[in-house]
């Protein structure tokens, strides 16, 4: 199905809407709690299949405490910024200034030698970022979307800042 075509013919109209539901329903089943699908749901078709095993996960800080309001610490850029999962500064996207990347770049090969961590990790900067746009998880090094259930307690937090503690319960229990 090229494009979304609906109400261009009968036939097609079902076609699509079938689609559209076979979409969202496989999605639901495969995240039935993961709410920045359903938001990316809401807002259009998120094509993006996000990377489920991202090894750079391992450099999330477990507690993290970030504002979803804060401004850029670079720029100041007031809007729907980044956490950086490693230590937790607010950065603007890509397509503000690009401060996030900017930090990631910086921090490649500064990570503590202290960390625990696998040879192949060690030259990885701080690489996992949150959205505070659409929930969604990005890793710089794998230049791709990630999800991991290792994740899921940032989003819950986040669900809970943005939307409150039931709409949190419902989508994380
Ligand atoms: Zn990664
Ligand atoms: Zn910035
Ligand atoms: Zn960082």
């Amino acid at each position: 199905m090229a494009d979304t075509g609906i109400g261009a013919d009968g036939a097609g109209a079902t076609d699509a809407t079938a689609s559209a539901m076979g979409v969202a329903a496989d999605a639901a089943a495969r995240a039935s709690d993961d709410v920045g699908v359903a938001v990316a749901l809401d807002s259009g078709y998120f094509a993006v299949e996000p990377k489920r095993d991202c090894p750079h996960v391992a450099l999330v800080r477990p507690m993290l405490e970030f504002e979803l309001e804060s401004p850029c610490c670079d720029c100041g850029h007031v809007g729907e910024n980044w956490v950086c999962l490693a230590c937790s500064t607010v950065r603007c996207s890509r397509y503000i200034n690009g401060c996030m990347l900017k930090h990631y770049e910086d921090s490649r090969g500064t990570l503590p030698p202290s960390l625990p961590l696998p040879p192949a990790l060690r030259a990885s900067g701080h690489a996992v970022a949150f959205s505070f746009s659409d929930f969604s998880f990005w890793c710089f090094e794998c230049d791709s979307y990630v999800e991991s259930p290792a994740l899921r307690p940032i989003k819950r937090g986040a669900t809970v800042m943005r939307f409150g503690e039931e709409r949190a319960r419902e989508a994380f229990g």
